[in-house]
């Protein structure tokens, strides 16, 4: 049994976090929400009232925040984890974050000589809580093994995907493609209808045709085939159509930086950002179909 820190207790965090608990370890949870602080020791976790002393004397830290700048603000610094981890410690970014936050926080832990990984998540909140989540791993070979067993009790797959950084870059290729073919999805099922297609009907034919894809056939954008999507529930999130858009920025920061000319991936910015100021702000981001369904797409 490890002693654990677990920083961000938000939608993914809080499902993780558990996770570690019933693998036997000790977890202690900190979150600048107070009242999620509150349900984690209600469920097995222990309170810590900072981030500093969550982290004291552990054996490994994982974090799950919003963005680059909150991941650099408690890592590096003199007050940042980095300065206050036993030696042997190994830490695990598993927020989506920029590559270079997440190259730069690498470097500073190895600098430190103390092992980090960036290893952000493929999956939502109901991978998060039920473990199936896949973690695309950045970072020296040492410290991915130092990691993968702690993954490994909160996911299905734990894959290396190179050097610091390399998971972010992982993680943004992926996100560009779900946001491209969720919007391309909701396309074909609103024309579909439009056209007379019972959804269900389309659905049970594109799903065994060469238009299948994962928001298809895991997250149906309209309501009834996938029980579990959340299409059934008046789209709440999920997967919150502000951080789809997120990565949708990253990825297009991302591109400029490398050079690579990615038009789908800029077109699907420029419609997620449509959507979540025109009311979807806070909708799972496979309400989407409503705006298209509606032809608002300009
Ligand atoms: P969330 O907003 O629900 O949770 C983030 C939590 O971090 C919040 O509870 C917030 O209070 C806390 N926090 C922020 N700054 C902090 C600090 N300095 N110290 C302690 N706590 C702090 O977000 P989420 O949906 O859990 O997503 C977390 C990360 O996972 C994001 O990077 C997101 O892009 C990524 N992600 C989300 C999903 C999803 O389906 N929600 C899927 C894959 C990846």
């Amino acid at each position: 049994m490890a002693v654990i820190a677990f920083i961000g207790l938000g939608n993914m965090g809080s499902g993780m976090a558990v996770n570690l608990v019933k693998a036997g370890h000790e977890v202690r949870g900190f979150d600048l929400n107070q009242d999620a602080v509150a349900v984690f020791s209600g469920q097995g976790g222990k309170a810590a009232s900072s981030v500093l002393e969550a982290v004291s004397g552990v054996d490994a830290v994982v974090t799950m925040l919003p963005a680059g700048k909150h991941v650099r603000g408690i890592y590096e610094g003199e007050e940042g984890i980095i300065a206050h981890v036993k030696p042997d410690a190994i830490l695990m970014d598993c927020s989506t974050i920029d590559v270079d936050s997440a190259r730069a926080v690498g470097e500073a832990a190895a600098t430190a000589g103390i092992k980090f990984v960036d290893a952000p998540v493929s999956g939502g909140v109901a991978a998060a809580e039920g473990g199936t989540l896949t973690f695309m791993v950045g970072g020296p070979e040492s410290a991915f093994e130092a990691a993968r067993p702690y993954l490994e009790k909160m996911g299905k797959a734990v894959i290396r995907a190179g050097d610091a950084g390399a998971g972010q870059a992982a993680k943004i290729c992926n996100n560009m493609l779900l946001g491209i073919h969720m919007i391309g999805t909701c396309e074909a099922f609103a024309l579909a209808q439009k056209l007379g297609l019972d959804p269900q009907r389309f659905f049970d034919i594109s799903s065994k045709a060469s238009g299948q894809n994962w928001s298809m056939t895991s997250y149906c954008p309209v309501p009834g085939p996938v029980p579990a999507a959340p299409s059934n529930r008046g789209y709440k999130p999920g997967f919150a159509a502000p951080m789809m858009l997120k990565d949708l920025r990253l990825a297009l920061e991302t591109a400029q930086s490398a050079d690579a000319a990615i038009p789908l991936g800029a077109h699907a910015e420029r419609l997620y950002t449509l959507f979540t100021e025109s009311g979807g702000n806070e909708k799972d981001f496979s309400g989407i179909i409503e705006m298209i369904a509606a032809n608002r797409t300009e």
